[in-house]
């Protein structure tokens, strides 16, 4: 997912105090250039991982750098051209709180009815360069799945977390958030993105 709109930005407070989850090491990993919409492997849902090896390993590593260098605050793999369920954070929620971490084989749960409310807010993805819409979505997201070991793992958030959260698990169900916009905003956000210019590499579509 995209930073939040400059304007928005504004409104933040400056640095968050807690982190929540593990700071990656970022001399591992190789940046490689976002796909953007219109390449099939970010239309189509990712397969489950089943090998918890340096291969996966090395996929996060290349994840984390990849989402840094593009000033991404979440990516999914095949935002890198690699169709597995996996994706990576580091993503500030509306409390000041900083999460940081990944997750393989997310499964986004269900919530109850008397559990959603939803919170209309600028979303932006970095396969959809340069363009923002508002998007409404449930302000409590909890994802269950395993860590790179393949342990069991919970991660829950809110407000812009939870959207992240929400936001991720979909690209690995093969949709953009854009998918979830009106027509008429989602052709609004395409073409923001062809008026605009990448910040940083991107893979050309065919
Ligand atoms: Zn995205």
């Amino acid at each position: 997912m995209a930073e939040q709109h400059e304007h928005e930005t504004a409104e933040t407070p400056a640095e968050p105090v807690k982190v929540v989850g593990e700071e990656p090491d970022t001399t591992r990993g190789t940046v490689r250039p976002i796909t953007v919409v219109g390449n099939p492997v970010l239309h189509r849902p990712c397969e489950a991982v089943t090998a918890f090896d340096a291969d996966l390993a090395s996929l996060i590593d290349d994840m984390f750098v990849s989402m840094y260098a593009a000033e991404g605050v979440g990516l999914a793999a095949n935002q890198i051209g690699v169709g597995t369920r996996v994706f990576v954070y580091d993503c500030p929620d509306d409390e000041g709180v900083r999460h940081v971490g990944h997750i393989v084989n997310p499964v986004l749960e269900e919530l109850d009815a008397s559990r959603r409310l939803l919170d209309e807010s600028p979303e932006g993805c970095l396969s959809v360069p340069g363009a923002y819409a508002d998007l409404a979505r449930p302000d409590y997201a909890a994802v269950t799945g395993q860590d790179r070991d393949g342990k069991e793992i919970r991660i829950e958030g809110t407000g812009f977390f939870a959207r992240c959260l929400q936001h991720e698990t979909d690209h690995l169900n093969g949709y953009l958030y854009i998918d979830r916009l009106s027509k008429r905003d989602r052709k609004d956000a395409l073409r923001q993105m062809a008026e605009s210019t990448p910040r940083y590499a991107t893979v050309p579509n065919d």
